[in-house]
Formats: structure tokens, C-alpha cells, sequence
């Protein structure tokens, strides 16, 4: 295919994406000025309501902004060539392709980082603390982007160049290779997730004596759950917006829930909470994403393999030779319809899981603390509480809560 061709296809591909998110965010605006039905009345009070509602405009508004910049400056960059222009800056002080491609996503990264920094800062510190979900102070903003550098320069530049280093010395069969390295490190990640991965920015604790640690322990026991240990992290340094999961691969399973989690709620809402996840764990969803996260990747970098030499994607961002890092850019954009599409079975096979974890809990433990544990957690999270349909259907992991609470009482109807 001819250069000139790709670069529609690319320009193409990004506009329909940014028509229809948008499309999709403004059905999703519309949709807020309903009134609540019966079912979600007295979840918040009138004032929170409008607060939650308030806040849910104000990110509805930056999104926009956000989303139209980035637009505006991908096209403009695309059409001016400019992807093919810096590298022509580069090449005459790099010899090395491997050293060339690191300096060219070196220097995209820090570019885009520093536009995206004001948009972060905004998100964080006027639009966050205005709702009172922020936590972070300047100084955690400000270490957490050190780290954060560090950590892409450092252990992204070295994990960048031997993948550049192997595709380049192994030619079109990476991809097997990649796959199965791929394959190992996502296990790795899995079981030591607790243990290495989110030590990294937050503090772990193991939990407590006390009757909340012995009704999660009663109740893994009665069901067969092999619990392992039980942390709480700490949450509240950075958001006040609460969440519970648990890792470990095999018979040994670290439970995690943020301190946040434990203060707004009862024993028994947290058990239920505790219960919905091992509903995931027993329904094997846990080891099924795994899976199809495998076979994702291993289609993609299939993908990948036949479009990484192929000259003409460099030219159609305004190079005049072949280069990986162009072509690397290239594929992002083009592959993302395919992805676009896998994202959207993967999240419908993510709300039908959702539904079966809340069956569970309801099934081995109790309906009702689920209920107000969820209702709490929309509340607590400003979530929107009527989304429309199209936009569940294309963005949602999580059915939203009317329907997940009228499924449990079906379910506790059935079950009692
Ligand atoms: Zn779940």
C-alpha cells in the first residue's frame, strides 16, 4: 500500500475514534437530566445528588478539552509531517538504530508528558480538590512524576531497547518470542503484585486483630477460599475514592482493601465486598482474563510482525527512510479499531462476570450488606448513576448500579 494511502487510513481511523467518543460522551450528558427512577432515590440526598451531578459536568467539560487538544495536535502533527521530521533531526547523531529509537521515544515521551503536566495538575488539584477526592499534595505530585521518570527511563529505556535489540536481530519471528515472554511476565505480575509491584507507591500493613479480620477469615473458611493474609493499604494518601482486590496465583491469596474501604464501611459490608471477590476467583474469571489477555497479545503482536518492516508506514508520517520507532507509531494507530473492538468483548464479558460475583456473594453470603456496600460506593465515588446504554456498552467493566442491584434481588428472591 502506497505511503499516501496509510496516512489517510491513519488520519481516518483517528477522527472516526474522536467522533464517536465524543458522540458518545454527549448521549451520556443528555441522559443525566432524567429524574432518578424509584429504586436509586434516598442513595444520595438532594444536596450530594447535585454535588455528584456537578461534579460529573466538571469532568465531562475537561474531558472535552482534553480530548479536542489532543485531537487538534495528533492530526496537525501527522499532516505536517513532523513524526518523519524529527527523526531526519536525529539520525546524524546516532549510528545505532537501537540508541536512534530510544532518543526518538525519549524525547516524544518527555514532550508529551510536559503538555500533558497543566491537564494533570488541573485534574488533580482543581477539579479533584474541588469534590474533595484530592489527597495529593504538591509534594507527592511532584515525587510520584520523579518516580514515575525514573522508572520509564530507566527500566522502560533498558525493556525498550532489548525488545528493539530482539526484533531487530531476530526479524519477523519475534513475535513467538515475545509472546511467551510476554506470557511469563504477566504471571510474575499476577503473583507478585502485592508483594513488589504496589509496595512501589503505597504501604502495605497486614490487618489487625479484630472482628473484622475474623469474620473475612470465618467466612473464606466456610466457603474454601485459601486466604493467605489480609493487608490494608493506604489509599487515602493519594484519593479518597476506595477500592478492594486480591493477587497470588496457586493455593495462597493476599487479600488487599484501602483504608478508605474499612471507614465507610460495616463488617458485614466489607465481607460482602471480601465475598463478591472471591466470586471472581471461584467462577475462574480471574484465570479466563488471563487467558484471553494471552491470546490478546500474542494476536496483536502477530499483527505487529507484519507491519514493523514494511517502509511505507515510516514514509506516511513524513520520513524518508525505514524507521522501527515510525513504524511503531504507526501501528498504535492503526491496530487501535482492532483493539477498540477486542476492548468492547472484553468488557461485555467483564459486566456478565460482574453479574455472576454479585450472584455468588448473594448465594454464600448476604444480598443486602452487598446492596449498600455498592450504593455506598457509588455514592462515595460520585459515580454516574444513569450512563446511557451506548455508552455502557462501549466504555463499562462494571455494569452500572441500578441494574447490579435489581439483579441481587432477583437473586435473593430466587436464592431465599
Ligand atoms: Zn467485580
Amino acid at each position: 500500500m502506497d505511503a499516501q494511502v496509510i496516512l489517510i487510513i491513519i488520519v481516518a481511523i483517528i477522527t472516526a475514534d474522536f467522533v464517536l467518543e465524543r458522540a458518545l460522551s454527549y448521549l451520556n450528558r443528555r441522559k443525566k437530566n432524567h429524574a432518578l427512577p424509584e429504586e436509586l432515590k434516598g442513595i444520595y440526598d438532594e444536596q450530594q445528588y447535585q454535588k455528584a451531578l456537578a461534579y460529573q459536568r466538571a469532568n465531562d467539560r475537561f474531558d472535552a478539552v482534553t480530548a479536542g487538544f489532543g485531537f487538534i495536535l495528533l492530526i496537525t502533527l501527522l499532516l505536517t509531517g513532523a513524526f518523519g521530521w524529527l527523526d531526519e533531526q536525529l539520525r546524524p547523531y546516532f549510528e545505532n538504530p537501537i540508541f536512534l529509537s530510544l532518543a526518538y521515544f525519549g524525547i516524544l515521551f518527555l514532550a508529551s508528558d510536559l503538555i500533558n503536566i497543566p491537564f494533570q495538575w488541573y485534574s488533580t488539584f482543581v477539579i479533584e480538590e474541588k469534590f474533595g477526592f484530592n489527597k495529593m499534595t504538591l509534594k507527592t505530585f511532584v515525587i510520584d512524576k520523579i518516580k514515575g521518570y525514573l522508572l520509564s527511563f530507566i527500566l522502560g529505556g533498558l525493556i525498550l531497547g532489548i525488545l528493539l535489540y530482539l526484533v531487530i536481530h531476530i526479524g519477523q519471528d519475534f513475535w513467538w518470542y515475545f509472546w511467551g515472554i510476554a506470557a511469563v511476565l504477566m504471571v510474575l505480575l499476577n503473583m507478585f503484585y502485592t508483594t513488589i509491584f504496589v509496595p512501589l507507591f503505597n504501604k502495605l500493613v497486614p490487618m489487625e486483630e479484630g472482628p473484622l479480620k475474623q469474620a473475612i477469615e470465618s467466612y473464606s473458611q466456610k466457603v474454601g477460599f485459601p486466604l493467605d493474609q489480609i493487608y490494608v493499604i493506604d489509599g487515602s494518601k493519594r484519593s479518597s475514592k476506595s477500592n478492594a482486590f486480591f493477587s497470588g496465583i496457586g493455593s495462597k491469596k493476599k487479600v488487599v482493601l484501602y483504608d478508605t474501604l474499612i471507614e465507610n464501611h460495616s463488617i458485614e459490608e466489607l465481607v460482602a465486598v471480601i465475598a463478591h471477590e472471591v466470586g471472581h476467583y471461584k467462577k475462574k474469571h480471574i484465570l479466563l482474563g488471563l487467558a484471553l489477555s494471552m491470546l490478546q497479545i500474542g494476536f496483536t503482536l502477530f499483527v505487529l510482525s507484519l507491519l514493523i518492516f514494511n517502509k511505507e508506514l515510516s514514509l506516511a508520517l513524513g520520513a524518508d527512510q525505514l524507521g522501527i520507532h515510525l513504524n511503531l507509531i504507526a501501528f498504535g494507530i492503526l491496530y487501535s479499531p482492532i483493539s477498540t473492538a477486542t476492548g468492547l468483548l472484553m468488557n461485555i464479558m467483564s459486566r456478565k462476570n460482574e453479574y455472576e460475583a454479585d450472584a455468588y456473594a448473594t448465594q454464600t453470603y448476604h444480598g443486602g450488606p452487598l446492596q449498600e456496600a455498592l450504593k455506598k460506593l457509588s455514592v462515595h465515588n460520585m459515580s454516574n448513576l444513569l450512563p446511557h446504554k451506548w455508552y455502557v456498552f462501549f466504555h463499562y467493566s462494571h455494569p452500572p448500579l441500578l441494574q447490579r442491584l435489581q439483579a441481587i434481588r432477583r437473586e435473593m428472591t430466587v436464592s431465599s
